[in-house]
């Protein structure tokens, strides 16, 4: 039986897309090869990457407005160094509201100054700081949309004259934005929009070249561009899948479809835990992320019960991170509302038992 799974990244790929990738695994197109055998500068590969790309842009509704659109490697992590190297001439402002962002903010002190402008680490990033300022003599200013670990979620973007620099690998093609607000967007491939190996970065040109530094080759946003992500090999099978999800979820009406559905997962799971008494939510209600819910079992002698429970009505991956602990359930686009009823089921199941 197929799992309901809640993992919080790697993620859960729509099953018509693992089973198309898996297809082309055996026999890419009817070649009689493999799509991890073909070389990455075959055409049927570069029309994988250009389709990818262009999908991208399409569904974010940033066609013809100066975007380039990217598939690296190294992850998002990579990109925390790679903003920098390309955007921190003199000093960069971050907002830190949890584990990536603050990993973020660490790789940009090695290239300058850095002005954190505000955290909420003091409440143990279960909130979004909302009033602070940006200083308008930055290079750009950072933040994180999604904050996996803890389970928040920006709702409303501050407005600032410097680039605006994001990264959303937790809820990319989550929600509609309006992502023209932004002059550089990440997203590593595995939480929403394919296998682990890939991440995507979405760039504003015209914010580019104005270092003074050299920039290595692999970290220069504009040799990527000019190779067309193909500087070195690129990771064929990741760029494959993510393209066929995003083709997924372009058939299925685009993000604001996609978003529809996320809406009422997130109700329905935040719902079951604000009515029972057994669990209490972990981030502050009007920050609540709704990709990552957190929350806790406040009666531990009902856990061993609780977590039996779950693992028998077939749910996966709902342990909390080790460094929040409880649970999180994890809600990406691939995850179905029945997936989170059945989870909701099992929630009200164990009030009656208790
Ligand atoms: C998982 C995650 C990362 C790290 O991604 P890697 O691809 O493993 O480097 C960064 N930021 C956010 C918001 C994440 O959820």
């Amino acid at each position: 039986m197929k799992k309901h799974n809640f993992s919080a990244g790697p993620c859960i790929l729509p099953q018509e897309v693992m089973q198309e990738a898996a297809e082309a695994v055996l026999n890419f197109n009817n070649s009689g090869l493999s799509l991890i055998e073909i070389s990455h500068r075959s055409s049927e590969f570069v029309a994988v990457m250009e389709r990818a790309r262009a999908l991208a842009l399409e569904l974010l509704g940033l066609e013809n407005q100066g975007y380039q659109t990217l598939f690296l490697q190294g992850g998002a992590s990579t990109e925390f160094l790679r903003v920098a190297y390309n955007l921190l001439e003199n000093k960069a402002a971050y907002l830190n509201t949890g584990t990536w962002s603050s990993k973020a903010l660490k790789e940009a002190k090695i290239l300058g100054e850095v002005v954190e402008v505000a955290s909420s680490k003091d409440k143990g990033f279960n909130y979004i700081p909302k009033a602070y300022q940006i200083p308008k003599d930055a290079d750009y200013f950072h933040c994180t949309s999604n904050n996996t670990i803890f389970g928040t979620q920006i709702k409303e973007f501050p407005s600032t004259d410097i680039p605006m620099v994001c990264d959303m690998s937790s809820d990319i093609f989550s929600r509609v934005l309006d992502f023209s607000k932004f002059d550089l967007i990440y997203a590593g491939a595995q939480k929403n929009m394919g296998p682990a190996g890939t991440t995507l970065v979405v760039v504003k040109e015209e914010i580019l070249g104005k270092m003074s530094r050299t920039i290595p080759s692999m970290l220069d946003y504009q040799t990527q561009i000019a190779k067309d992500s193909m500087f070195n090999t690129p990771p064929v099978f990741a760029v494959f899948t993510s393209m066929l999800t995003l083709e997924w979820l372009k058939n299925k009406g685009g993000i604001a479809a996609i978003e529809e559905i996320n809406d009422k997962k997130a109700q329905l799971l935040y719902s079951e835990i604000e009515l029972n008494p057994l669990f209490d939510g972990f981030a502050n209600k009007a920050d609540r992320s709704n990709m990552n819910a957190t929350f806790t079992l406040n009666k531990p002698e009902l856990k061993d019960s609780f977590d039996t429970m779950w693992k028998e009505a077939g749910i996966n991956g709902l342990n909390g991170h080790r460094s929040v602990g409880g649970y999180r359930a994890s809600m990406y686009n691939a995850l179905s509302l029945e997936s989170v009823g059945t989870l909701v089921d099992i929630m009200s199941e164990l009030e009656r038992k208790a």
